[in-house]
């Protein structure tokens, strides 16, 4: 077996063995954005991405993703497992599903039970404890909101009710030492920020560009944010182009004014979108807030270069779910398998390592952990607890083996019962899908447990999935695509494997 050797010399700075060569540890920026959609990135609409694709991207402006992705591995079929803030961010710090790392449902005051598990060990855990310097900057949303306010404990961090937002104590940082961040709270030129010693910030500037300069801050450690003599694993999670995206309060005018001329056919290049929504005019704001973030992103690389630290850093971008922005006829931006929700940018650089392509790997959101901390060269760290794949292997093309995803899982919780105070408890598992090489499955139940609806899409013949094969007419499809499924549920481990829902609904599964 071929074992890498750790060298943990007495400097502090930790190599990797490569071969014969020796280098440092790669430092690690992972940039996300919160419902930044694989359609808005302006490179797919380019004769070398377009093929790939399959449909048009959006008419965004975005050129400094455009330069970042032509140096990268670009997937073109990544998804978030779970669509929603809380559930993605949960299985990206701990390669667990939700009812393992104990994030099931966007976490808020009335959900106590939906909260990262403080004992689930998260990609941060295993760098601190492997020499790495972790910085979290911007949204964490991954607890439920305690009484914890450090200017004022016992209490919330504000009065809103029920609270969403949530001040996350040293002792729940998971090997962050470095932290500039909060739970959730959506006004872009107004954020606000606890830092690694609890002091609040409220620095009245535009959230991207804010986080930007402090991530910037770090890269330099002006402050001495970080180790200098260590590698460092640097979060970047913006909240834009997230809601609000209804006025110049929410994104900025220089970028709203590339949009602002441009009526709903130009705006709106998916068939499948209505643009007789309410939700029509949001198209303006959203694709300035995609501007925002592809400036911002762009002026973090240039200091990563001019630094000197770009040939050993792996850089991410990607988004914890995309935004259905009219399409599908549906108000709701996420928690949803269409593609515009479910799939979501993955881009990846690592310089001399990764080579620039585009490979449709179907990602799932458990595979970034393990996948992340082999690519430092950690892969015999990945605790037992991770549940996804370690692709680095295929990201490296190194020759290893590596099981490739042939299906990604779906999953979407809704609330379960509420409780004498108005508390949720539990979960109503109400919908699972798979998503194959050609297909996408959603099924969807009632709280009896019958079916309420299915989804089958050919998205090689229907990329904007306006045609639902229904199932009853075309029984050998969808016993596939169930037996699919029903596989990767018992890889999750899902309630509906460990309860028989699929097998109850659909009973040929089982037999
Ligand atoms: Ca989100």
């Amino acid at each position: 077996m071929n074992r890498k050797k750790y060298l943990l010399p007495v400097s502090g700075l930790a190599l990797i063995a490569c071969g014969n060569e020796v280098r440092e540890r790669p430092n690690i920026i992972y940039a996300f954005p919160d419902q930044f959609r694989c359609q808005s990135l302006g490179f797919w609409n380019d004769e070398e991405y377009s093929q790939y694709a399959g449909w048009k991207a959006d008419p965004v402006t975005t050129p400094n993703l455009d330069g970042f992705a032509d140096e990268s591995l670009i997937l073109s079929r990544a998804v978030s497992t779970c669509p929603l803030s809380s559930p993605y961010r949960g299985m990206f710090l701990t390669g667990m599903y939700p009812e393992r790392n104990g994030v099931t449902l966007n976490c808020m005051a009335l959900r106590p039970e939906s909260t990262l598990n403080p004992e689930a060990v998260c990609i941060s855990d295993v760098l601190a404890e492997n020499g790495y310097s972790c910085g979290y900057i911007g949204k964490l949303h991954a607890e439920t909101p305690m009484k914890n306010d450090p200017a004022n404990p016992g209490h919330y961090v504000s009065d809103r009710t029920p609270e969403w937002d949530a001040y996350t104590p040293p002792e729940r940082r998971h090997g962050f030492s470095y932290w500039y961040s909060y739970g959730t709270f959506d006004v872009h030129k107004n954020p606000h920020y606890w830092d690694t010693d609890g002091v609040r910030h409220d620095p009245h500037e535009y959230s991207v560009k804010h986080e930007t300069d402090k991530a910037i801050e770090f890269l330099r450690n002006e402050n001495g944010e970080r180790n200098p003599d260590a590698p460092f694993f640097l979060v970047v999670a913006y909240n834009p182009p997230h809601s609000p995206y209804e006025s110049l309060d929410d994104c900025m005018e220089e970028d709203y004014a590339l949009y602002r001329d441009m009526d709903y056919s130009e705006l709106y290049v998916r068939p499948n979108a209505d643009t007789t929504l309410s939700k029509a005019p949001a198209a303006r704001y959203y694709f300035a807030n995609v501007t925002g973030v592809d400036r911002e992103f762009g002026r973090l690389l240039d200091e990563l270069e001019s630094l000197g630290l770009e040939k050993n850093t792996i850089v991410v971008f990607t988004s914890d779910h995309g935004e259905t922005m009219c399409s599908q006829g549906t108000l709701d931006p996420k928690n949803s398998i269409y593609s515009e929700s479910f799939n979501v940018p993955f881009i990846i650089r690592y310089p001399d390592r990764i080579r620039h392509r585009v490979d449709s790997i179907l990602l799932g959101t458990t595979d970034i952990m393990p996948t992340m901390l082999a690519l430092a060269g950690l892969e015999e760290k990945i605790p037992a607890s991770a549940e996804g794949r370690n692709l680095a292997p295929v990201f490296l093309e190194n020759g290893k083996k590596c099981d490739v995803p042939d299906a990604a899982l779906y999953i979407r919780n809704l609330d379960g019962e509420k409780d004498a105070d108005g508390m949720v408890r539990g979960i109503f598992p109400e919908a699972r899908g798979v998503k194959t090489e050609r297909y996408t499955m959603e099924i969807a139940i009632t709280r009896d447990r019958e079916i309420r609806r299915v989804l089958i899409f050919d998205d090689w013949n229907d990329p904007y999935q306006m045609n639902n094969i229904p199932y009853r007419e075309n029984q050998e499809l969808f016993a596939s695509l169930c037996s699919k499924l029903q596989e990767k549920l018992e890889e999750a481990d899902d309630i509906w494997y460990r309860e028989g829902i699929l097998e109850h609904i659909v009973p040929e599964t089982g037999k």
